[in-house]
């Protein structure tokens, strides 16, 4: 008998995050496996009134709209690429996506043959090694080491394979919050400056920093090379699903057409809310109020972390982003703690989610710390603390 889906959806990894979120809506459930901004943040009045406003054009708001999206979201992006990081983005070379993660699934479409090769930063974005998992690239992962991607591995990859694209994550990655040092950025950017190896740089936190000073975008290090993605997901709301792609024109020719085929255009009306909550309100200073947000409760985490956690167990501590990475001693299995801590309701995700290659468990797990307040934060490390003690012992 014939298989009864396309070979296309055979590897293709289920969300299991998604599958702990499920579990963790229990409302005593103290939950650092999601990965959702705080929804106290949302701009909730400034996008009631945008909208009313984008409704008094109500007859084009509600209309059929062109692929590229909204000039005037466009611009908006333009304008920001530049006052933040001081990169002349055209807006012929900006499409608006349907999330970011659109922005993967339309690159994957257009760049990645079946055993293609594709490198990837392990631990990696479980939504990028779905998003690509699907047109059957041979990933091809490398260790992410505390500043950033190992370079020496990276090179020596290039003897032997032609790799199509590498994904990367710069600014506190999702899952480790590890961020690129300068020097490793300027190393990544020689190492692919004579390879035809298309550089993805995914930044969706980059404007969430709470600390030190912002690093070059792979766009000013390796210009011609490389592809950005953005979103507002975590800066507006993430239910408009409004992100982007920046990419040169050769690459945005095909992009359109993927979108065309996928699915026209991005939600209309929404990128016009955006538009107009953008002319209407300060969006840097709401930008501010996240940060200082998340500040507070990185540190409450990594505050309880400090009082609460047995020795030996290390963990990053990210200046920017929504999450932090533990490893605990060698040969002790995160699923196993999940297992202990799910019976105090405390849930996290274990990082076997995030390596493409590993079937076996592994000692790393991933927290977010931007759902939370400082108070569940320090009680519900207290209680992951008390299993990670029972798991070692
Ligand atoms: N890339 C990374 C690294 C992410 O963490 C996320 C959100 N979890 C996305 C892309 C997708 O974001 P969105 O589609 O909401 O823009």
């Amino acid at each position: 008998m014939k298989p009864m889906f396309a070979e296309r959806m055979d590897n293709v990894p289920k969300s299991f995050i998604r599958e702990i979120l499920k579990v963790a809506q229990d409302k005593d459930a103290i939950s650092f496996a999601g990965g959702l901004p705080h929804p106290g943040l949302f701009p909730v009045k400034e996008l009631e009134l945008a909208t009313s406003k984008v409704f008094e054009s109500a007859s084009t708001a509600l209309q059929y709209s062109n692929s590229e999206g909204s000039a005037e979201l466009r611009n908006h992006i333009s304008r920001r690429y530049k006052e933040k990081l001081n990169l002349d983005i055209p807006i012929s070379q900006i499409l608006i996506t349907t999330g970011s993660q659109q922005g993967l699934d339309l690159l994957g479409k257009i760049f990645i043959n079946e055993h293609d090769s594709l490198i990837i930063e392990e631990p990696g974005y479980l939504g990028a090694i779905q998003a690509f998992s699907v047109y059957r690239p041979q990933f091809i992962p490398v260790i992410l080491e505390n500043d950033g991607i190992d370079t020496k591995a990276l090179k020596k990859i290039f003897d032997t394979h032609n790799p199509r694209l590498m994904y990367t994550v710069p600014n506190f990655q999702n899952p480790s919050g590890i961020s690129y040092s300068l020097e490793k950025r300027k190393e990544v950017a020689e190492i692919l400056k004579y390879c035809q190896t298309y550089l993805i740089e995914d930044d969706p936190y980059g404007e969430l920093r709470f600390e030190g000073n912002a690093k070059p975008s792979f766009k000013t290090l390796l210009p011609d090379k490389t592809i950005l993605l953005g979103t507002f997901s975590k800066t507006v709301v993430p239910s408009f699903r409004i992100g982007w792609v920046v990419a040169p024109e050769e690459i945005m020719d095909k992009l359109i057409i993927a979108k065309q085929a996928a699915d026209l255009h991005t939600n209309f009306f929404c990128q016009l809310i955006i538009s107009q909550y953008f002319n209407l309100f300060n969006s840097q200073d709401h930008i501010k109020t996240i940060c200082d947000c998340y500040g507070k409760q990185k540190n409450a985490m990594i505050n309880a972390i400090n009082k609460y956690f047995p020795s030996g167990i290390n963990y990053t501590n990210p200046e920017g982003g929504m999450f932090l990475w533990v490893t605990l001693p060698e040969g002790y299995s995160t699923m196993n703690l999940l297992k202990i801590s799910s019976k105090n309701k405390v849930f996290f995700v274990p990082g076997n989610q995030f390596y493409v290659n590993r079937t076996s468990d592994v000692n790393t797990f991933r927290l977010n710390f931007s759902g939370l307040n400082e108070k569940r934060i320090d009680e519900g490390i207290k209680l992951l603390a008390e299993s990670i003690i029972e798991l070692l012992k």
